[in-house]
């Protein structure tokens, strides 16, 4: 199958293709009209869960055959699909909703395909992260997809611990049932007062995105129950950046020029003697005058 930015897509049976097709995460109208085409086309489309996509599919008008690719037979079905794809056919990858692979099945019959020279086409489109990451208003330029943490408040905890200390933004999926568990987790493991955004049903009728400390998102959410349903994606803030400390030299020649003279003045000319960031030994004389 060759793309062109027309939007026709015609069949090369030897050509064939993986198609990763992303698919709404809600609002049907987010569906790409490239996805549509890619679906009606393939040979035979690999979903999640068959019955959950039935309906997707009689909604686009896409009669082709589809087989289930879960966790459970991920491998199996990866091996008749490879088979397939080196036979000639195409075959499109759909998640029950989003973006495949992303906390979805996928990852095994991607990487296989890769491996074995077959040609794997994104076919991009909505995904709850990045919508999410898009509205929140938390750093972008680094992000750490963690999708669903685990289910035991043990291990939960044992790798939000792992997590305090990451600088970038952290992605997770959460599942209504364990929200106020998490956030509470959370808290105590990476800070009550850590920005965070809640996006809850994005794309759907009560679509919410709140922000707010991890503590202010946990009164918000245990205070009404509507806020324990449905679909979320849960943003932290990354760990705050730490100043190294000073070395104690530094910091007596800060604190000699700060009995004689004003804080900025005192900062800006132990920058000079030190060599160190006049920002930092600003803070740093201003913690010392307090
Ligand atoms: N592959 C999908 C993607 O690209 O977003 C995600 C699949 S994962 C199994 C399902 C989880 O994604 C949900 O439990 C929830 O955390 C998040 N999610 C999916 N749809 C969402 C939505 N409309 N609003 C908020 N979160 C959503």
């Amino acid at each position: 199958m060759n793309s062109n930015s027309g939007g026709n897509y015609t069949v090369n049976s030897e050509n064939s293709a993986l198609y990763v097709v992303a698919t709404p995460i809600g609002n049907l109208g987010d569906m790409s009209q490239r996805a549509v085409e890619i679906l009606q086309q393939v040979a035979l489309i690999a979903a999640e869960d068959t019955r959950h996509s039935a309906r997707l599919l009689r909604h686009f008008a896409v009669t082709t055959p589809c087989v289930a690719l879960h966790e459970h037979n991920e491998r199996e079905q990866s091996s008749r699909l490879l088979q397939r794809l080196a036979n000639g056919e195409s075959v499109a990858l759909i998640a029950d909703a989003g973006t495949p692979l992303l906390s979805d099945p996928g990852f095994h019959l991607v990487q296989q395909a890769r491996r074995q020279g077959i040609r794997v086409i994104p076919v991009p489109g909505p995904s709850a992260v990045i919508a999410a990451l898009s509205v929140s208003g938390l750093p972008t330029d680094c992000f750490k997809f963690i999708g669903f943490l685990p289910a035991k408040a043990a291990a939960r905890r044992q790798r939000l611990a792992a997590l305090a200390a990451e600088p970038c933004t952290l992605a997770f999926y959460e599942s209504p049932h364990r929200i106020l568990e998490s956030l509470a987790d959370m808290s105590e493991m990476l800070g009550s007062e850590r920005e965070a955004v809640l996006a809850r049903e994005l794309t759907k009728t009560f679509e919410t995105v709140q922000g707010g400390s991890l503590n202010e998102l946990q009164a918000f959410v245990s205070g009404d129950a509507n806020q324990q349903k449905g679909e979320m994606v849960l943003l932290v803030a990354g760990a705050p950046a730490v100043e190294t400390a000073l070395d104690p030299e530094v910091e007596r020649i800060l604190g000699i020029l700060l009995e004689e003279l004003p804080v900025k003045q005192a900062a800006a000319l132990a920058a000079r003697i030190t060599g160190v960031k006049k920002n930092q030994l600003y803070q740093q004389a201003l913690t010392m005058k307090n």
